[in-house]
């Protein structure tokens, strides 16, 4: 039928549904995922030779575009060096010190290699820091799989927490409350039920795992206030806000200080890098100082560590790369909503929803149509269109994204919709 297919019912064959992250393939949409053969700027080939405007960007990291020259010299002549060494360079401090300048509320970071691993950390860190051991996260947003935050059922508010996956024993996740994203209500009654009980509040100050839902006016202001008053921390999970709704993320764009902040995607340009961030009483818990244990053979990977450098210089100098990628994005917005489709739009992130009314909380998002967005989505891959299998994922814009590009989806969405 084509490479894609074969390859796919080879890879089933020797890795669990032939793929190494569940969404990659395709299940909700009914086709078989495309393997890709490589990409360049805004664009992504399959092994059949079709040619795709990217929307799905590695999943956020690829703001500069794929295989960004910059990026892609600094990572080959870093190959030359060996590829690591389990020994600090000098690279992993440049590294840090330009993290620290997006946050500069911020004294500290400790690199790590996956998203996953940076929430994980920093929760045992705020746990560490606190004493405490009940942190708060909200239903539908996503932190990685470790295995206390795998959960985001659970009927009613202060009921009994429930692991997502088997295989998670309840006790990892009985020190998992579950509040709603923009409902203040369930915040406060968790605080009130376990005063003095919880170590942090996490939260996607953007959620963008149940498509994109916006922080109500206040939301985000009130969590800076209740885990103040509560000597609780809070923890923004900017993994995809970080450099993304600004060079300095979601706690620039929103005007908001958190205690402590995971990046990753973005920070590390393409390579397997994540980061936590904290003030320096909070980050000097972290083992060989403190009691907090966390490190990694691979840990501030030379090579992972210049992709990343590169990356935020490139931003870092070009800040207006975010008007131009939200501009992009805007036009996008305006395309679905003319078509009477629910959008919503954060800077560059941004979804359309297959449903009626609004989309505030993970109760709208449930309401979707998800055989409709299986529909679209295979029409947009037919133009040439590639956006994320899934009616709950962002669609990510770069700045290789160009008006050729724009035009061409725009017709798409014309057509399909
Ligand atoms: N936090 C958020 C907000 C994420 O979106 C993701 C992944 N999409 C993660 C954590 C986990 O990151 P990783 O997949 O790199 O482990």
């Amino acid at each position: 039928m084509s490479v894609s297919h074969d390859f796919f019912e080879d890879a089933k064959q020797h890795i669990p549904g032939g793929v190494n992250s569940p969404v990659r393939a395709f299940r909700a949409v009914g086709q078989d995922p495309l393997f890709i053969d490589h990409a360049k700027g805004s664009h992504i080939f399959d092994v059949d030779g079709n040619e795709y405007v990217d929307y799905v960007c590695s999943w956020g990291p690829m703001i500069l575009g794929h295989a960004y020259q910059p990026v892609i010299d600094a990572v080959k002549a870093a190959c030359d060096n060996g590829l690591s060494y389990g020994a600090p360079t000098q690279k992993e401090t440049l590294l840090a010190k330009l993290i620290l300048e997006a946050v500069p509320f911020m004294d500290k970071v400790r690199l790590v290699n996956s998203g996953t691993e940076a929430v994980m950390s920093a929760i045992r860190v705020a746990r560490g820091y606190t004493g405490k051991d009940k942190i708060i996260k909200f239903r539908g947003n996503y932190h990685g799989h470790s295995d206390g935050l795998l959960v985001t059922a659970g009927s009613g508010l202060l009921t009994e927490s429930t692991p997502d996956s088997a295989g998670v024993p309840k006790g990892y996740t009985q020190t998992t409350l579950l509040a709603n994203y923009n409902d203040e209500d369930s915040v406060e009654a968790l605080f009130k039920a376990n005063k003095g009980e919880i170590a942090a509040v996490i939260v996607e100050p953007v959620s963008a795992n149940m498509g994109v839902v916006p922080p109500k006016e206040g939301f985000l202001e009130f969590l800076r206030k209740i885990t103040k008053d509560n000597e609780a921390l809070l923890i923004f999970d900017e993994v995809i806000t970080g450099f993304r709704l600004a060079f300095g993320g979601a706690s620039e764009y929103f005007g908001i200080q958190p205690d402590m902040i995971t990046f990753g995607k973005i920070v590390g340009g393409g390579m397997p890098l994540a980061a936590y961030v904290g003030k320096k009483d909070i980050m000097d818990v972290v083992a060989p100082l403190g009691a907090v244990y966390q490190a990694g053979t691979l840990s501030g990977n030379p090579i992972a560590v210049t992709a990343g450098i590169e990356s935020l210089k490139a931003l870092k100098a070009d800040k207006d790369i975010y008007n131009r990628i939200d501009k992009y994005a805007a036009k996008l917005e305006e395309a679905y909503k003319n078509k009477g489709i629910t959008v919503n739009r954060v800077g560059s992130l941004l979804s359309p929803f297959f449903t009626e009314g609004t989309v505030e909380s993970y109760a709208d998002v449930l309401k979707c149509d998800t055989e409709k967005f299986a529909q679209y989505f295979r029409g947009m891959v037919a133009e040439g269109i590639y956006v994320a299998p899934s009616q709950f994922e962002a669609m990510f814009i770069s700045d290789a994204h160009t008006k050729e590009d724009l035009e061409k989806t725009l017709s798409a969405i014309d057509k399909v919709l």
